[in-house]
């Protein structure tokens, strides 16, 4: 039993943060939040920690990860060259990262050879220490679109990125309950192009409004959401209107489609950190033309699809896409400052990764916030993000499930 104390604790649920209170964890669970001197309970060998000054919050989630790779100029060649079981201790380690930087929930969108399932089910069962996952699984794609290696020569999908290349509603639908099968927990749609593969251009929309269409109503019927790789307006648009849950990235965002996601209760996971970690002036000059100059214009458009989404009242949450090129596991707070730069509130900000971010995953019943009850996914940062949102990249203190995983700043995991 532990009881927290803090000057400072933001729950998640109210605007403002509540002065001089304490949670009470009990077992893997929160038991008591409130005012010290509202707790009746029985408080007889627990373990009181103060923060004092340092800010309590709830365990922060990512919603684009990649476990993986872990930031390579060119993952690629982790990806073509490397083992499976050499990628999955890399992503175990790199996951790692994440829970100590403050991320208690993750959600892996796109792993070769269902390693994120693994990870997850060997968290769970307490073989090693991790995040909470919810897993993708094997992405979904179609014939020379994202992630479909079509600038290899005789390299397809399913040998390289390792996810699932698929042509028509019939092909899609197989491949959809085929993922549920082997344990994925949603679905996630490369639609359009992207950023960082060769010949193919985030506004190219690759996967029909049918093929998502067939996807939606495949994976809704056997009770799971879908995300989708969606840059590009057209993209989304289809998307939208074929019914999925989530949008990742989603640069190109107007106005018409921000108001019909609004009205559909469509998640926005904007990535900013994907683009800001490749449009560092020192790491410019190490980028292929390719990249950079769809990088460039995507970073033109996007401060005003993210406007857009704000005054239309679209549901954002935080996903960083680490993993990707320069996109470094444990730095994932980052998006957090990236998101009050482009125009959130501080407030909004944690939000975006803790409240939002649960009610996308579809785990608020249990985690996201701070509430009786709700599994003890408790940080402690050091300074007050709601005046500084830096502040949650200074992590002191990890509790996940009731278990210290960072104390004092340092990590208590095993090796
Ligand atoms: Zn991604």
């Amino acid at each position: 039993m532990f009881i927290l104390k803090s000057r400072n604790i933001i729950d998640g649920v109210k605007e403002k943060a509540m002065e001089n209170g304490i949670i009470v964890v009990k077992g893997e669970k929160i038991e008591f939040v409130g005012e010290d001197s509202s707790f009746k309970g029985n408080r007889r060998g627990a373990e009181v920690i103060d923060f004092e000054e340092k800010t309590i919050m709830p365990g922060m989630m990512d919603a684009h990860v990649h476990p993986s790779f872990n930031g390579e100029p060119d993952f690629w060649d982790i990806v073509l060259t490397k083992t499976d079981p050499y990628r999955t201790v890399k992503a175990l380690v790199n996951l790692q990262n994440d829970l100590i930087a403050g991320f208690t929930t993750i959600r892996a969108l796109g792993e070769k050879s269902d390693i994120d399932i693994a990870l997850r089910e060997a968290i769970d069962q307490g073989l090693v220490k991790g995040p909470r996952m919810v897993c993708a699984g094997k992405n979904i794609t179609v014939t020379g679109g994202h992630t479909d290696l079509n600038f290899v020569p005789d390299i397809k999908n399913e040998q390289g990125l390792g996810g699932v290349t698929v042509d028509g509603t019939e092909e899609m639908q197989k491949a959809v309950r085929a993922q549920i099968k082997a344990g994925a927990d949603l679905i996630k749609l490369m639609v359009t192009g992207g950023v960082t593969s060769k010949g193919s251009g985030p506004t190219t929309q690759y996967m029909s409004e049918e093929e998502i269409s067939a996807a939606v109503k495949e994976a809704h019927n056997l009770g799971k959401k879908v995300t989708v790789h969606a840059q590009g307006a057209g993209g989304i648009k289809s998307s939208v209107l074929a019914g999925v849950d989530c949008i990742e990235h989603g640069y190109y965002l107007d106005r018409e489609i921000a108001s019909l996601m609004a009205e559909k209760g469509v998640f926005y996971v904007p990535t900013w950190k994907a683009g800001s970690s490749i449009l560092k002036e020192e790491i410019k000059a190490q980028l292929p033309d390719y990249i950079l100059e769809k990088a460039e214009k995507i970073k033109e458009v996007s401060l005003d699809s993210f406007r857009y989404a704000i005054e239309e009242n679209v549901s954002i949450v935080a996903g960083t896409d680490v993993g990707c090129p320069f996109n470094h596991h444990g730095e994932n707070a980052q998006e957090l400052e990236l998101m009050v730069k482009a125009g959130l509130s501080e407030i909004e900000a944690i939000k975006t990764a803790t409240k939002n971010a649960a009610v996308c995953f579809g785990v608020e019943e249990f985690t996201g916030t701070l509430e009786t009850g709700k599994f003890a996914d408790i940080i402690c940062v050091d300074g007050n993000p709601l005046k500084d949102i830096k502040a949650c990249q200074k992590v002191t203190f990890v509790m996940k499930n009731g278990e210290v995983v960072v104390n004092n700043g340092k990590s208590v995991l095993p090796l």
